[in-house]
């Protein structure tokens, strides 16, 4: 008989104010075809079986009327306040995961675009025994690190980059744990867990999974809704 799956959390940072997007609403409150941002992000992952439960970090000002507004899941979906960071806002939503799920993927409510068979592909990875794992992209274009002058310091060797995409997946402990040794602020909570000395796998991400942060960004999610078929 094969093993039942195991249950697994999805936390949503979706507390960014979006300043970069403009609209004068919180980002993940914009809508894309009629659906904002975050609905698009709950229910890609709400069409996963595995998926549980699903906990959104919310503006404060917003998380009332978000709570109100929740699509129809299958999963059960809890709002949190989130932080005055992306990883304030994980840490609050992390407390809000019940013990039962031993995986936790994180999902930013700015990739409202992310394929079924990318999620699949995080759970899978990490209920075959990887302790976290990320989607990545390889990169195109040359990257150099500059200095504050401007000037280059070096040029990384490009074959071995990866742009890192979300949902990023975790054993539940080790999240926790990365989140609890706290320190700097990282852009992404695998950069915590990387801290603790555990190792990442990076499994193949996917373009539709693009991150919104301009309003060009917008206009190309916009574009492919409208070629996959306006949903
Ligand atoms: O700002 P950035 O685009 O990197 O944010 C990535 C994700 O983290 C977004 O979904 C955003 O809503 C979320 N975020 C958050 N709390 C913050 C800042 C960002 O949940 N304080």
């Amino acid at each position: 008989m094969p093993e039942p799956p195991l249950p697994v959390a999805a936390i949503i940072p979706a507390a960014g104010s979006g300043l970069r997007l403009g609209g004068g609403i919180p980002k993940a409150l914009r809508l894309l075809h009629g659906t904002s941002l975050l609905d698009r992000s709950i229910l890609a992952l709400d069409a996963h079986p595995a998926i549980t439960r699903i906990v959104i970090a919310a503006p404060p000002a917003s998380a009332p009327q978000i709570r109100m507004d929740l699509p129809a899941c299958r999963a059960e979906v809890t709002v949190v306040n989130g932080g005055t960071s992306r990883q304030a806002s994980v840490f609050a939503a992390l407390a809000a995961v019940p013990d039962e799920c031993a995986i936790v993927l994180v999902h930013d409510a700015a990739r409202p675009l992310v394929p079924l068979d990318l999620v699949g592909r995080v759970i899978d990875a990490v209920a075959a025994g990887a302790t976290a794992v990320v989607p990545g992209l390889p990169v195109a274009d040359t990257v150099k690190e500059v200095d504050e002058g401007g000037y280059v310091v070096r040029t990384l060797p490009r074959a071995q980059l990866r742009a890192i995409q979300t949902p990023q997946g975790f054993r539940r402990e080790v999240l926790l744990a990365a989140h609890a040794e706290g320190g700097p602020p990282a852009t992404d909570d695998a950069a915590l867990v990387e801290r603790i000395g555990e190792r990442v796998l990076v499994v193949a991400g996917d373009p539709a999974a693009m991150k919104i942060t301009t309003p060009e960004d917008l206009d190309r999610a916009g574009l492919l809704v409208a070629q996959q078929g306006a949903r």
